[in-house]
C-alpha cells in the first residue's frame, strides 16, 4: 500500500500494490457473486472487501468501485518534478505541471 494522488479522486488515497490488488479483485468478484445471490446490490456484499481495505490502509471506504481504480498498477510512475503520478504508464506529460517526461 502506498499513498498516492488518484486523479479521478482529485486527493492523495491509499492504492493498492499488485499482491494487494489481487486479493482485493478475489474479494471484489465475491462481493458480486453475494449481491446475485441476494438479488440485490448492497454495499453489505462487499464488506469483506471493504474490512480487507480497511484493515489494510486504516481507511473506510464504503464504496466498492472506488477501491477497484486505486491499484497502483492502474498508473504511471511518479511524475520527476512535482511527484504525482502520471495517468498511465505511457503517458508523456503531466497533467498536473506540465512536465514532459523523458521516456
Ligand atoms: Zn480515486
Ligand atoms: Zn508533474
Amino acid at each position: 500500500m502506498k499513498i498516492r494522488y488518484c486523479w479521478r479522486c482529485r486527493t492523495d488515497v491509499p492504492m493498492l500494490d499488485s499482491e494487494e490488488g489481487k486479493i482485493a479483485s478475489k474479494l471484489l468478484a465475491e462481493g458480486f457473486k453475494e449481491s446475485k445471490r441476494q438479488r440485490k446490490h448492497s454495499p453489505e456484499n462487499f464488506r469483506k472487501l471493504l474490512d480487507y481495505y480497511k484493515d489494510l490502509t486504516g481507511y473506510e471506504e464504503t464504496n466498492p468501485n472506488a477501491i477497484m481504480h486505486h491499484f497502483i498498477d492502474m498508473y504511471g510512475p511518479d511524475c520527476e518534478n512535482c511527484g504525482k503520478p502520471y495517468r498511465t504508464e505511457t503517458a508523456t506529460f503531466c497533467p498536473k505541471c506540465g512536465n514532459k517526461r523523458e521516456i
